[in-house]
This record gives structure tokens, sequence and C-alpha cells, in this order.
């Protein structure tokens, strides 16, 4: 019989969801009556733009009919969508072969690992998104460099710890601090890279978040970061696609492995080989989405989200507690010195009827914080900014 898989025995157990379902339910047993907000949620909660599910609804339609039916669509994506993303996005900065269209950046995000193969020094931003650990993991990376991110450097990382590595991830605004990187933090990552050689996947998931003009919302509006950066990207967060599914990623031609030979053909052979394609029916949303109805909508929807954040914030800056994310971000990294993450996290359940993701879940960095999403339903963000400004004491003590 074949033998399990030796990566395997390297990933550390996923205990974090099913050990807060378990806490949870423990307190809904002991208090059937409490009502309990969902701030632990990282998953859109309000409907995609009515222009989007119009237009899915239509591809499906056509797709019952034998004149208007189609199969297999090219791996990486429908043409139309390409070419609106890298005008939408990135004002026609590249060509539609540097543009792929993927199903999401999760799955994306092995794919990458398959082109970059295995045996390579990660750098990871601590804490982090654990999908970028795990699915280093899998893919057998040598060596993981674990970056800490804290109020002490603003989140920005010592670079120099990632000398030697041959990837870096890094996530702006970043899941779960929240925080969004300026142009120089952006200028002084691009910069290592190119002096250092190391290859940089930016995850830009939440970029639709940053408030226009704030900070990049793309690694691409930093000089020579087609040199050494691909970018995921995703309509996850961007226009509520989390269950129905679509990204892209950028693959610019300039991009080179150590030998000077390009990165784009390989990648286009990975996509090729390991993907058939985004489904029509979510392209067909997607190009939907970027009408100007579409954004629109979009934009309506990120700004009840952000409105979210910012009463959340609020809530917790009036009682003094420090407080980082939330302005361009829908996540908000609320910091208690001295105390447990676990502690914390129980301590937002019994008291306030909370629940949040206790920050030591995302990393050893994350000791000391919780996560609250602002992904939940706005009367929700209300009615927890109320109880958290009404049992004050309990978490300032
Ligand atoms: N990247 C980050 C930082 C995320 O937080 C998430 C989802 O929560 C993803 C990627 C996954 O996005 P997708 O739904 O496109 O797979």
């Amino acid at each position: 019989m074949i033998r399990r898989n030796q990566t395997f025995a390297r990933l550390e157990g996923s205990y974090l969801f099913p050990e807060i379902e378990r806490r949870k339910e423990a307190f809904r047993a002991t208090h059937p009556e409490a009502e309990l907000i969902n701030l632990g949620i990282g998953d859109a909660s309000l409907p995609v733009p009515a222009v989007v599910a119009e237009a899915m609804a239509q591809k499906s339609l056509e797709m019952a009919l034998p004149e208007s039916f189609s199969g297999y669509g090219p791996s990486e994506g429908l043409k139309e969508l390409r070419k609106r993303i890298a005008h939408i996005f990135y004002r026609d900065d590249f060509s539609l072969d540097e543009v792929f269209v993927s199903d999401g950046s999760k799955s994306e995000m092995c794919r990458l690992q398959a082109l970059l193969g295995v045996g390579l020094k990660v750098g990871v931003q601590n804490p982090v998104y654990p999908v970028f650990v795990d699915s280093s993991i899998i893919f057998d990376a040598k060596e993981i460099v674990s970056l800490p991110c804290l109020p002490e450097n603003n989140f920005f990382p010592e670079l120099r710890q990632a000398a030697g590595c041959d990837l870096i991830y890094f996530c702006s605004p970043n899941n779960p601090t929240g925080v969004v990187y300026s142009k120089e933090h952006l200028e002084e990552l691009v910069a290592f890279a190119i002096e250092n050689r190391v290859l940089i996947i930016y995850d830009a998931a939440y970029s639709p978040f940053i408030q226009q003009g704030e900070h990049p919302r793309s690694i691409y509006e930093i000089e020579g970061a087609k040199e050494v950066a691909i970018e995921v990207c995703s309509y996850s967060k961007l226009a509520g696609f989390t269950g129905i599914r679509l990204g892209w990623t950028i693959v610019p031609k300039e991009l080179r492995y150590a030998d000077g030979g390009p990165i784009l053909p390989d990648w286009r052979r990975i996509v090729q080989t390991l993907f058939n394609g985004a489904s029509r029916i979510s392209q067909a949303g997607g190009l939907a989405a970027l009408t100007t109805e579409g954004l629109q909508g979009i934009e309506e929807n990120i700004a009840i989200y952000l409105e979210s954040a910012r009463i959340l914030k609020e809530a917790l800056v009036a009682q003094g507690i420090s407080v980082f994310g939330g302005d361009s971000s829908p996540y908000i990294w609320a910091h208690f010195p001295g105390k447990t993450s676990w502690d914390l996290f129980e301590e937002f359940l019994e008291e306030l009827h909370i629940v949040t993701i206790p920050g030591s879940g995302f990393g050893t960095s994350g000791e000391g914080f919780v996560r609250l999403s602002a992904f939940c339903s706005y009367s929700d963000a209300v009615k927890a900014a109320e109880v958290m400004k009404r049992k004050q004491e309990l978490l300032i003590t």
C-alpha cells in the first residue's frame, strides 16, 4: 500500500476553529438564553449586487440551450474578464498574458507552490494567514522563517531575518492584524527582494478595503515590483464571492528565475495542467461586478463593512484599549498585554457574549491579541459596540 506523504507529519493540527466551536457550544449549553454576537466571522455576509446575480442566472440559462451552451473555457480565464481586470485594477499596465483568472486565492496559493517546487526557505509574517505556512509545508518547504509583526515594529517585519529566503509571503491589508502597509514599507520590501533575489507572493485579498489614495492597493504601485512579485487577488471580499469562487493572479513577464529564465511560461503550464478555468458562471458574475452598476454595489457593501469596523474600533478605543487595523480593513486587532488570547476569547464570550478569534491561533506573535471581524451584520456591529461600552470595566481589568 502507498505510504503516507511525509509532509503531513510536519503539519500542525488545525485545532483553532474546532476549538472555538467546542467552546461556543459549551457556553451555549450552560447559557441557552444568551444571544451570541459572532465577530469571529471571516466570511462575507452582505449579498452580491443584483447585477452580478442576474448575469450568473443568465449564463446558467444559456447552458440549457443548444445554441448557447458552452463547455471548457481557457484555463487562464475569459479574455474579456482578464481585459476588464487589467483595466479596472491596473490601468492596463499588464497585457492579457500576465492576468490569470482563478477560482479564488486559496487554491491559487497551492498552484503557486506547485510552480515553485519543494525544498524552499519561506518567510512568513507572524501572525500569519495559516494557508501560507500549511501550503509551504505540504510542498515540503525546507524551512519556514517567522517574521514577527508587532506594535513595536509597526507590524512591519525586520526583513534582515528573511535573508536567504527563496520566497516571502506578504499580505496587505493584513489578515489577521488589519494593518495596511504604507508606500514606504512596500518600497522597503521590494528593495529587499530585489537586493536579496527573493520572490514575493503578495496577497491583496483585502485591498478593496483600502480607501482611495491612502496606501497602495497593489504591490505594482511600487517601482521594481514587477521584477520580484506575484500578486494574488480575490473576488471573495471584493464582491462577496466567497461561495461563488473567483479571483485573479498577476504574473509579470519581467519576473525571472535565478538563472535568468522567465517564470511566466512555467506558470501558464501549471495553470493549463492543474486547472481547467474558473466556472463560466462565476466569470459572468465577475464581469458584471466590474460594470459601473456592479462596482457601485461593491462600493456600497464595502462602505457598510468599514462603517461596522469603525464603530467596533471606536468602542474599544474609547476604553483606552490598543487597537490596530479597522480603518482600511475589515479586521480589528485588539491588544490586551499580559493576558493570553484564549483567556481573552473566554472573557469576550462569557462576559460580553461576543465571539472573537484568539490571536495566538495565527502565530506566536498573536499572543495577547484577539481579532474582531466587521463581516458581521451592521446591526450586530452596533450591538457589539454597545455591549463593549456598557461592560467597559470587564475589558479593562
Ligand atoms: N488570503 C487571505 C489573507 C484570506 O484571509 C483569505 C480568506 O479568508 C484568502 C486569501 C482566501 O480567499 P479566497 O476566498 O479567494 O480563496
